[in-house]
């Protein structure tokens, strides 16, 4: 990988900081980069409304004055967050298996349709109780494989700590179960969130996955420093979700420079719930020069309004170079959960000059 450029881009410096939903001029040769989004939840209700919508040519709901809404009423940090789907446009009586099929096929393909090569895909709630999971996730993959040839997908699963205990551990035997399947990794999102929490379950948790074979992210370091150094210490974990406030203190930053893990940036997300003040503000450029590998993604774009092109285009217009960018994209899937045999057949579409 080139070395990234990480000055200040003087043409932000001198204008205002860029609005949080703010459409960037298209640049080619931004737009034309193969991309990866290995931070991406299935928002099913916000997604499958996009898609019913669409059949019905009635618009979708408007998540922009949602979110504008979000960051105007309620303060940065979890009480964004917990706002986070909780609105849902598309009844759950609605997700039955065609549907379901489209609203993976949208995300799909609203992913490569922006240059995305790879997308990982984060399932969650009660879907692992369902039998036909991995089956339809593949059909829709085989659809959006249809129209964009060179995307691979991948299925993952979130874990979420503030189910009932009983449920819980229904839900996490069946997700490690998908890893015969075709489940490649699970990611970990425990409670208390932003003050320390017990790792305990969640270590016992990573190394059940870890035998099975599964990749293992978590989200820590969003909105505060707790957690960041529990989650380092993860069995089996190669990734990240956010780690924003690692870049808060200089051990926590050299913590997460020695573990080799994968940051998932995920700028506009951070701006909208409040993780950063700002893009300009983030510290993804900290990130970087300290050699930490850097991948960007959209974490839950129907809600956040924005798209891996776009997310790419922002970090373009905070001065990251064309090479920068294609950097973050070979990080992505370095880290991604995902065969051997795809990672090399994806490596190899990655030409850095
Ligand atoms: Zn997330």
């Amino acid at each position: 990988m080139s070395m990234p450029n990480i000055l200040p881009n003087p043409a932000i410096a001198l204008s205002a900081a860029l609005d949080p939903f703010a459409a960037l001029p298209p640049d080619p040769l931004v737009a034309a980069l193969p991309k990866a989004d290995i931070h991406l939840h299935q928002e099913w209700s916000p997604r499958l409304d996009r898609v019913l919508a669409r059949r019905e040519r009635r618009p979708p709901y408007d998540w922009q004055a949602w979110a504008r809404d979000l960051m105007a009423n309620s303060p940065p940090g979890m009480a964004r967050l917990t706002r986070l789907s909780k609105v849902f446009p598309a009844p759950r009586e609605a997700d039955e298996p065609e549907n379901f099929i489209a609203r993976i096929e949208d995300m799909l393909c609203e992913a490569a349709a922006d240059g995305a090569i790879f997308v990982e895909v984060r399932f969650g709630n009660d879907d692992a109780l369902r039998p036909e999971l991995m089956a339809i996730f593949r059909e829709a993959e085989r659809r959006a494989q249809a129209k964009y040839p060179a995307l691979r997908a991948e299925a993952v699963y979130i874990l979420v700590f503030t189910f009932e205990a009983e449920l819980l551990e229904r839900i996490s035997t069946a997700a490690l179960g998908l890893a015969r399947e075709g489940l490649t990794g699970i990611d970990m999102l425990y409670a208390p969130y932003d003050t320390e929490a017990d790792w305990t379950l969640a270590y016992q948790l990573a190394q059940r996955a870890a035998d099975a074979g599964l990749g293992i992210t978590v989200h820590a370091g969003e909105f505060s420093m707790a957690n960041i150094t529990a989650a380092l210490r993860t069995p089996g974990l190669t990734r990240i979700g956010h780690a924003i406030y690692a870049a808060e203190d200089e051990r926590l930053l050299d913590l997460l420079a020695q573990s080799g893990a994968t940051v998932e940036c995920c700028l506009t997300c951070n701006v909208v719930l409040g993780a950063v003040a700002s893009y300009e503000t983030h510290p993804i450029r900290t990130f970087v020069a300290q050699g930490i590998p850097v991948a960007l993604c959209t974490d839950n774009p129907v809600q956040m309004c924005t798209t891996i092109g776009r997310e790419y285009a922002l970090a373009h217009a905070l001065g990251f170079s064309p090479a920068d960018l294609l950097g973050f994209t070979q990080n992505a899937i370095r880290a991604g959960f995902t065969t051997p045999a795809r990672r090399a057949e994806l490596l190899a579409r990655i030409v850095i000059a």
